[in-house]
């Protein structure tokens, strides 16, 4: 029996996600008393992960995997934890996994906790704690089947360090193709993601209008950050779809969160909540965000970034 974590890589490199899958994988693999086994695709360098515990590294290196495909990928990974006789499958929380997790849950015939926050507080019966309703509460989820899908939420279990001499293992997985293929993939260079952000800043309709956003995305340079938007401010055409964060829009896991003259509605918070630090700047003190805020500042938006700015890089000058 083992515990196979699927450690994702984009390009050959791998996200902090993938850190955070191997240190939950080692640490439910240490409460079942198994073996950790962790799969890459096509990672250019998989012995990073020993740092985290891996002591057994599955490489697949195949062309045909070269962009994600959740069927394929699904297949893969099916392919390994049968090898293993895995019991538990932990994979990340990323967009990718909310097709592919459910996939080799139903091809392992597991039962699949997704957005689990920690590790399980009982192996027998198998509790883990998860997020639900968009982050406002968490429940206690039992998996009673013989084999699991865990799907760990971004920054919620941490990244543990637990060096081990690992050893890799090429894996010569069949890939079973799905019949649907992008041929080529064409990122956006030059900005930070809102998915990969370590920092995000994000601004609403206090901003008053498009042609003041030099100062967001000045900031958002000066501390290497995404850009997010309320979703007003995207519905008006003031900033792209893609930056509106939210209920409806996309999630922010980011370890600072900077909302400037965003009001704090419930369906923005939603999607913010899982933000380890949030600063809020906003004229109104009782703007809802304060509530939701760890720092803020009652101020103009137009006075206080700025100088924030200015501050920011006076101190990255010294
Ligand atoms: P406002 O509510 O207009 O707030 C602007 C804020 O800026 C105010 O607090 C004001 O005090 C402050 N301000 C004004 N001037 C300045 C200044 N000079 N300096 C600093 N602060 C200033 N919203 C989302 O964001 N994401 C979602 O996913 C989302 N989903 C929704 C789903 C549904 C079904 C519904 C009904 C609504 C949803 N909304 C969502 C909309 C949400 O309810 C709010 O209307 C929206 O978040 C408000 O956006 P805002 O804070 O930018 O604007």
């Amino acid at each position: 029996m083992s515990v196979l974590v699927f450690a994702d890589s984009t390009e050959g490199k791998f996200k902090k996600t993938a850190f955070e899958v191997v240190s939950y994988g080692k640490k439910v693999a240490e409460q079942l008393g198994v073996n950790l086994v962790v799969l890459t695709i096509n990672a250019t360098d998989a012995s990073e992960l020993y740092t985290y515990g891996a002591e057994r590294v599955l490489t697949v290196s195949n062309e045909g995997l070269s962009t994600f495909n959740a069927k394929e990928y699904a297949a893969v990974i099916t392919q390994a934890a049968n090898k293993e006789n895995a019991t538990v499958v932990v994979i990340d929380s990323s967009i990718n996994s909310l097709y592919l997790s459910p996939l080799v849950a139903v091809s392992l015939e597991a039962g699949y906790a997704s957005n689990t926050v920690a590790a399980p507080s009982s192996t027998n019966p198998f509790t883990v704690k998860r997020k639900a309703f968009s982050n406002k509460a968490f429940s206690n989820t039992v998996i009673s089947t013989e084999k699991k899908v865990i799907g760990v939420a971004k920054n919620s279990f941490g990244i543990h360090e637990n060096s081990v001499a690992g050893s890799l293992e090429s894996f010569d997985a069949e890939v079973v193709a799905s019949g649907v293929k992008s041929e080529k993939v064409e990122r956006v260079t030059g900005t930070v993601t809102i998915a990969d952000a370590d920092i995000v800043v994000s601004a609403g309709r206090g901003l008053k209008g498009p042609e003041n956003w030099g100062m967001i995305e000045e900031l958002a340079a000066v501390l290497g950050a995404a850009t997010a938007c309320s979703k007003p401010v995207s519905d008006l055409g003031w900033r792209p779809h893609g930056e509106h964060v939210g209920q409806t829009g996309k999630p922010v896991a980011s370890n600072l969160y900077i909302a400037i003259g965003i009001s704090g509605a419930i369906q923005h918070l939603a999607g913010i909540n899982a933000s380890k630090v949030k600063v809020v700047i906003n004229t109104d003190p009782e703007a809802p965000f304060f509530k939701a805020a760890d720092y803020g500042v009652v101020g103009d938006a137009f006075e206080v970034v700025p100088k924030l700015i200015e501050k920011l890089k006076a101190f990255k000058a010294a």
